[in-house]
């Protein structure tokens, strides 16, 4: 059996900045909440943040709020209260975590930043299909809770190629948004303000591509669980300049690790994709297990999905609408395939651990042959590790653990 060790992993002096700028947007929403001058939006983690925050919306995303919820490991004992009024246990747990937290009148944010007392009040709630269907539902469940207008976008799934067709309809959408978020702002869009919102947007996500990539040396200065957290700004603050200067300042750090070959994990002998969601009650654990087993976890699916190569600042609506529909959640298996193989290529992958999160099929690709088909075309070994994102009543340590280093061992005898 592989030794574990104590987990050496070094910590990310960026992390100061990024939670300096975490608390000023939690705080800047919390104010625009009260002010009577200011509009709040609720939008879905990977919809159209740009346009809502170009028409002076504050952006507040309930994803966000549900993995705080899951980190925090209070989403478990949450749940029960959305089940009660007939959200299924199987349903999405961001879903039911963050409405059972509201039914209860509770945010973590309270704890975290002193002086907030509840979730910023919305004024409409904007989603996209793109990822699931639950959002819309939870989004739906707001809208008659808070009696606020709920509009969005229903996007194509499954796509093997995004066609001119699919990104014809998306930007119909989008732009037919535009009246009715206007008549909420009270003011019209202004089309060099999108532009300008769309080019921060693409920069942010540019730099967070190459955030992530520094993982492709040898040994890499980062983990996907410092990916999980670092992630934040470019989920929340995407399409400002705080986000911007904030990835300048963490690139420029990680750069200097890696040329200093200082690595994320000491002795890193092993290096892992992960597919599918984090164990956000399990982040800590988990990230400790790998390291344990000088294995660093060192690209993901997840981290990825908030890069966006298509925003273009001269075609707003129609880039935004390509850039929404090229994620990795709307794309065919075939697509996928060819992805993770392109991913493991690029960052020198050893083996592939699928999360199969029991509560969000979507984010799970364990469940129709998937790892079999990419373990013959790539000779990688694979894991499935069943367990969720919030809901910790469906993860076994003790298995999870077992499987890890027995996974590890393999791929100590494969090399
Ligand atoms: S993609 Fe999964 S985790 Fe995200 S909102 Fe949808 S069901 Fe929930």
């Amino acid at each position: 059996m592989k030794e574990e060790t104590k987990p050496l992993r070094k910590k990310i002096e960026a992390t100061a900045q990024m939670n300096r700028i975490m608390a000023e947007y939690f705080f800047d929403l919390n104010e625009a909440s009260a002010s009577p001058d200011r509009k709040v939006a609720w939008c879905t983690s990977v919809g159209p943040a740009e346009l809502l925050r170009a028409m002076g919306f504050a952006v507040h995303f309930p994803e966000n709020h549900a993995a705080m919820l899951g980190a925090t490991r209070l989403a478990t004992d949450l749940i029960p209260e959305a089940n009660a009024i007939g959200y299924s246990p199987d349903i999405c747990s961001y879903l039911t975590s963050d409405v059972g937290a509201f039914r209860k009148r509770f945010t973590p944010l309270s704890k975290a930043y002193p002086g907030i007392a509840a979730l910023p009040k919305p004024d409409v709630l904007v989603y996209n299909t793109n990822q699931c269907r639950d959002v819309q539902d939870w989004f739906a469940w707001y809208s008659r809770e808070l009696g606020v207008p709920c509009i969005g976008i229903t996007s194509p799934k499954n796509l093997n190629e995004v066609t001119e067709a699919h990104i014809d309809d998306v930007t119909r959408q989008l732009e037919g948004l535009v009246p009715v978020l206007a008549e909420i702002s009270g003011a019209p869009l202004d089309m060099e303000r999108l532009s300008e919102v769309v080019a921060l947007s693409r920069k942010c996500t540019d730099l967070w591509k190459e955030v992530l990539e520094t993982a492709t040396a040898v040994p890499a200065p980062l983990t996907f669980f410092d990916g999980t957290i670092h992630m934040g700004p470019a989920v929340v603050l995407r399409g400002t300049r705080q986000a911007v200067e904030y990835y300048e300042v963490l690139l420029a750090e990680l750069k200097q690790r890696s040329a200093a070959r200082d690595g994320a994990v000491a002795g890193e002998e092993f290096r892992i994709y992960w597919d599918g969601m984090p164990v956000w009650g399990r982040l800590r654990q988990h990230s400790e297990l790998f390291s344990g087993l000088r294995a660093n976890v060192v690209a993901s699916t997840y981290c990825s999905s908030w890069i966006f190569p298509s925003f273009d600042a001269a075609e707003p609506f129609r880039s935004m609408a390509k850039a929404y529909l090229e994620l990795f959640i709307v794309r065919s298996d075939a697509y996928k395939e060819r992805y993770i193989t392109e991913m493991m290529g690029k960052f020198r992958i050893d083996g592939i651990v699928y999360h199969d999160a029991k509560t969000c099929p979507y984010n799970s690709n364990s469940r129709y042959g998937m790892p079999q088909r990419l373990e013959a075309r790539t000779g990688r070994p694979h894991l499935v590790i069943s367990g969720d994102l919030n809901d910790m009543r469906c993860v076994s340590d003790e298995q999870t653990r077992t499987n890890v280093e027995a996974f590890i061992e393999q791929l100590e005898e494969g090399k």
